[in-house]
């Protein structure tokens, strides 16, 4: 078996693994109704909201999609600040849905300030909480009070695709109405669920259009336990069977998730490596790859030691190599890990 250090997939849980093993339910049944309900209810407390949440079947994209544009009309003007692939594509998205969208750009790695956000006359603001692709961390709830003090009627939606039981996350406490994530990162699932999130003022506001994407006709469904189209039922189990384990010990949880993504970040800078992002992330450890290394001889020597890990994206490609132990990684496995990666760098 491989070591998947990649920020997603990652390794699953196993208690995803068993649930994935039990026999296929028919999702208009009593018994895959009571598992629907059930992981929406315990999403509903990860995410700590009181609203709802909508589980999809589609990946995270899917579920940027249908925030946006369920939250917004064509023509609303939203900003858009741009610090890595995953904010360019909410920008992209936005673009798309017919918004008004206006970027703020960053160079890969930075994270924008409070002040850069205070900005007046728009009809929401878009957010990745953690960019996967540079490894940086935003302060979500700062910037959600300082867009909100220029903007009180706006919405804002944040990106929680690699945040989601990986970092301390909230809605109405942070002043974020609507999020979403996917079950392949800090959910330590397969691929193939997206999660929409929405507080109370979200679905007030909520502005529905498209077919499969229309929220509103999910809602009304799977407030009964069933969903308007076929879902991933077994991934749906798998997602409840994961966070009734994790969610009663969530802060021992989190601290080791940090803690862990910390010694990654200790063993590259012992060798002198450079990390991409300005303010951490413990979803994924990311550094600069050194001055006449290539990323593909990076690759191979955690290939050799059967690790897979990830290099860059977008203007990052090529110039840095990211690892994550985002996965279902214990204490002593992750030292394994660093053992692993201080061999690499020893070579
Ligand atoms: N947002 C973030 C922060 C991500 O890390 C990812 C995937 O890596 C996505 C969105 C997109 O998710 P998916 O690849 O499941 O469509």
């Amino acid at each position: 078996m491989d070591w998947l250090l990649t920020p997603g997939p990652v390794r699953l849980h196993p208690k995803a693994l068993e649930a994935l093993s039990r026999p296929q339910l028919h999702h208009r049944t009593a018994p895959a109704r009571e598992v629907f309900l059930k992981a929406r209810a315990l999403l509903k407390a990860a995410f700590r909201t009181e609203g709802e949440v909508l589980i999809l079947t589609g990946s995270g994209t899917l579920a940027m999609e249908a925030l946006v544009k369920n939250l917004f009309a064509p023509g609303e003007r939203v900003l858009v600040p741009v610090y890595g692939k995953f904010s360019e594509r909410f920008y992209e998205i936005a673009l798309e849905a017919g918004l008004e969208a206006h970027r703020l750009d960053y160079p890969y790695g930075q994270v924008p300030s409070p002040a850069d956000v205070a900005r007046e006359g728009y009809a929401g603001l878009l957010l990745v909480h953690s960019e996967t692709s540079t490894g940086a961390l935003v302060d979500l709830p700062a910037l959600s009070r300082a867009f909100k003090e220029a903007n009180p009627d706006a919405l804002v939606g944040a990106d929680m695709v690699t945040s989601l039981l990986v970092w301390e996350v909230a809605l109405e406490a942070y002043g974020v109405d609507a999020a979403l994530s996917g079950s392949q990162k800090g959910l330590m699932c397969p691929p193939g669920l997206g999660f929409v999130a929405l507080s109370p003022r979200a679905l007030e506001r909520l502005k529905p259009r498209g077919y499969y994407l229309d929220l509103s006709r999910e809602l009304r469904a799977q407030r009964e336990g069933e969903s308007a189209w076929t879902p991933a039922i077994n991934l749906v189990g798998a997602v409840a069977a994961v966070l009734e384990e994790v969610l009663p010990r969530l802060e021992a949880h989190l601290s080791l998730k940090a803690w862990q993504n910390g010694l990654l970040y200790e063993v590259g800078e012992g060798f002198g490596l450079r990390p991409v992002p300005e303010v951490r992330s413990p979803a994924v450890a990311a550094f600069y790859l050194p001055e006449g290394i290539a990323y593909a001889r990076v690759k191979e020597a955690f290939a050799q030691r059967g690790a897979v890990i990830a290099g860059g994206q977008g203007p990052l490609k090529g110039k840095i190599f990211r690892l994550s132990l985002m996965g279902a990684y214990d204490r002593y496995e992750a030292l394994g890990v660093a053992a692993l990666f201080r061999e690499v760098l020893s070579e």
